[in-house]
C-alpha cells in the first residue's frame, strides 16, 4: 500500500489538518493507498507557491528551448518507473494491464513530443500592422482538475502544455485514483525544475477542487471532466474571470457505412466501445448500422463482443477490467434498467457477473442494446460504461440528421471504402474529431476538444499550447522605431 503526501513548492507535506483518504482498487476493493486530504488551506499554499514561482521565480521568464529541456527530464524520469507506473494505473484505476502499459508509453511519447513543439513555439511574432508585434505570454497561475478514466495521461496532458509556455500549475487528481500523480510528483521533484512551478493536491472535488475554481490568485482552469460538473466549473470561475478549458463528457457515433469491410469495421465498432469498459470520453457509444445490413452486423458484433475477456486487470490476457467504483456499476446497471423501460432490444450481455473472481469488484458485462431510437435517454445520455446503443438508418440525410441529434459534440467515427463520401459526411458531423477507419487515435499535433456541451476549447498541438497563453499585442510608434527595435528579440516590421 501507498502513502501520499501533497506536493506544494517543492516539498512533500501531510494537509494542514493532517487528514487522509482512502484509495481503493476497483478489482477486489483492497486498499491501495492512504493519501493526504487536501483542504482549503492546503489549495491556498499551494496556489501562493504556484503564484510566487510565477511571478518571482526564473520559469516564465525561462526560454522554450530550457522548457523543453524540463519537459525531457521529466520524460527520462518517467523511464525509470515504467513498471511502477503500470502497476499502479491497475491497481488504482482498474486499467488492464495493456492498458496501463499504453498509457504509460504514451504519456511518456507525449512528453517528449511537446518537449518538441514547445521548443518551436514562438512566443514573439510580427504583427500585420506597422510597428506591430505579438506577443503570446504566458497565462499565470493554472489550476488543473482531472478525472480517473486516464489519470497518467490526464496530468501530462495538462502539465506538459501549461509548462511549455511557462505556466505554473496547481493538479487536482481524482480523489478515485490519486496515486500515479504522487509518483509524477516524486519523478518532478528529481529534475531542475524550479520549486512550486508544479504542485499536486490530492483530495476531494467538492472541497480542493472547488477551492481551486474560486481562488482569486488561479488565472486559468483546465479542467476535464462530465459535463455537469464543467459547469458548475465554469460558473464558479465565472466570479474571478478566470481563463476556462473544459474537456467534458460525450455521446460519440460511430458509423459503419454500407460498404464498409464487415470484419475490420465491427472491431473497430468494438475497440471503440468496450476499450477501457466503456469508461472514456470519446467511446464510440452510439453505433449506426445501415438498414440493408443491420442483422448481419448486429450477429457478427454479438459474436466479437461475446469474445472479450473479462477479469483481473494485472493479467496480460484481460481485455476489459472491472468499473472504477461501485458507484459508477451502479448507474450504468440503472441504465441497463432504463434502457429495457425504454424498450430498445437487450440482445448481449449486461448483468454483473457474481462469482469469482469478480464478486468483489465492480464488474459489469458489456452489454448491447439495438432497436435504439434517438430520443431515447440511453441514446442522448453519456453512460460511461460498456454499454452500446445500435441504431439503423436508411440513407445519408436519416443518418446525419441522428448523429447531430445529441448535446454532445466530441468525437465520431465513421467505416467504409469509399474515402470521398466518408470525407463528405465528417464535415457535416458536428464534433471536434472525426476518425475515418480508425478510432481512438491521439496525436500530440492533433487538436482535441468538443463541439456543443462536450468543452470549450482545445488540447494538443499549436491550438493546445495557445490555450495557456494570453495574446499581448505591443505597438511601437514609427518615429521610434529604430530606437526600440533592438529590446525585442523578434523581428518589428519596418
Ligand atoms: P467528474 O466527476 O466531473 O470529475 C472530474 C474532476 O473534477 C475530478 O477531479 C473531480 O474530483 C473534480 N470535481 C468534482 N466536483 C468538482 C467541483 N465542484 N469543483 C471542482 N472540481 C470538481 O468526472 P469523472 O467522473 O471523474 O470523469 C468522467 C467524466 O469525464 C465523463 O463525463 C467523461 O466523458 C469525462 N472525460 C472527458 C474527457 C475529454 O477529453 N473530453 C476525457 C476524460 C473524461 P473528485 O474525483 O474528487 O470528485
Amino acid at each position: 500500500m501507498r502513502q501520499g503526501q501533497l506536493y506544494i513548492d517543492g516539498q512533500f507535506l501531510d494537509a494542514a489538518d493532517g487528514r487522509c483518504f482512502e484509495s481503493r482498487n476497483p478489482f477486489d476493493d483492497s486498499l491501495s493507498g492512504m493519501v493526504a486530504r487536501a483542504g482549503e488551506a492546503d489549495v491556498d499554499r499551494a496556489v501562493h507557491a504556484a503564484h510566487h514561482a510565477f511571478h518571482q521565480g526564473p520559469w516564465s521568464k525561462s526560454t522554450p528551448e530550457q522548457r523543453a529541456i524540463i519537459l525531457g527530464q521529466i520524460a527520462d524520469g518517467m523511464k525509470g518507473h515504467i513498471a511502477r507506473l503500470v502497476r499502479c494505473e491497475v491497481a488504482d484505476a482498474g486499467a488492464t494491464r495493456k492498458k496501463g502499459v499504453d498509457d504509460v508509453m504514451s504519456t511518456i511519447a507525449f512528453i517528449e513530443e511537446y518537449a518538441g513543439i514547445a521548443a518551436g513555439f514562438r512566443h514573439e511574432r510580427p504583427g500585420k500592422s506597422p510597428g506591430g508585434l505579438l506577443r503570446y505570454a504566458p497565462v499565470g497561475v493554472c489550476a488543473a482538475i482531472i478525472p480517473w478514466n486516464f489519470p497518467l495521461k490526464m496530468a501530462a496532458w495538462k502539465i506538459a502544455p501549461a509548462l511549455a509556455t511557462g505556466n505554473t500549475v496547481i493538479l487536482k487528481p481524482s480523489e478515485l485514483t490519486p496515486l500515479s500523480s504522487l509518483i509524477l510528483a516524486e519523478i518532478i521533484a528529481e529534475t531542475d525544475l524550479p520549486a512550486g512551478v508544479v504542485n499536486i493536491v490530492t483530495g476531494f472535488g467538492a472541497e480542493a477542487g472547488e477551492a481551486l475554481t474560486v481562488h482569486p490568485l488561479v488565472d486559468k482552469i483546465a479542467f476535464t471532466g462530465g459535463t455537469h460538473t464543467g459547469r458548475r466549473v465554469m460558473a464558479r470561475a465565472a466570479q474571478t474571470l478566470k481563463r476556462v478549458t473544459l474537456e467534458c463528457g460525450g455521446k460519440s457515433a460511430n458509423v459503419i457505412l454500407d460498404d464498409a469491410d464487415a470484419e475490420m469495421a465491427i472491431d473497430g465498432a468494438v475497440y471503440a466501445m468496450f476499450y477501457h469498459a466503456g469508461q472514456c470520453c470519446e467511446a464510440g457509444s452510439r453505433l449506426f448500422l445501415p438498414g440493408t445490413r443491420h442483422d448481419e452486423l448486429l450477429e457478427r458484433l454479438c459474436d466479437k463482443v461475446g469474445r472479450i475477456r473479462m477479469g483481473d486487470p494485472a493479467l496480460k490476457t484481460t481485455d476489459m477490467g472491472p468499473l472504477i467504483s461501485l458507484t459508477q456499476r451502479d448507474r450504468v446497471q440503472s441504465y441497463i434498467g432504463l434502457g429495457q423501460q425504454e424498450k430498445a432490444r437487450l440482445v448481449y450481455g449486461g448483468s454483473p457477473p457474481e462469482h469469482p473472481p469478480f464478486d468483489q469488484g465492480w464488474f459489469i458485462e458489456p452489454a448491447i442494446f439495438a432497436g435504439v431510437r434517438p430520443d431515447m435517454r440511453i441514446a442522448r445520455e453519456e453512460i460511461f460504461g460498456p454499454v452500446l446503443c445500435v441504431l439503423s438508418y436508411d440513407n445519408d440525410e436519416h443518418l446525419i440528421d441522428m448523429v447531430n441529434h445529441t448535446d454532445y459534440g466530441l468525437a465520431a467515427g465513421i467505416w467504409g471504402a469509399d474515402a470521398e463520401r466518408a470525407g463528405r459526411l465528417a464535415t457535416r458531423m458536428r464534433t471536434g474529431t472525426v476518425w475515418i477507419n480508425d478510432y481512438h487515435r491521439f496525436d500530440a499535433h492533433a487538436p482535441f476538444g468538443g463541439f456543443k456541451q462536450s468543452g470549450v476549447g482545445r488540447e494538443f498541438g499549436e491550438e493546445g499550447l495557445m490555450e495557456y497563453t494570453e495574446t499581448q499585442y505591443v505597438h511601437i510608434g514609427q518615429e521610434h522605431t529604430k530606437e526600440l527595435r533592438g529590446r525585442f528579440k523578434t523581428v518589428v516590421p519596418e
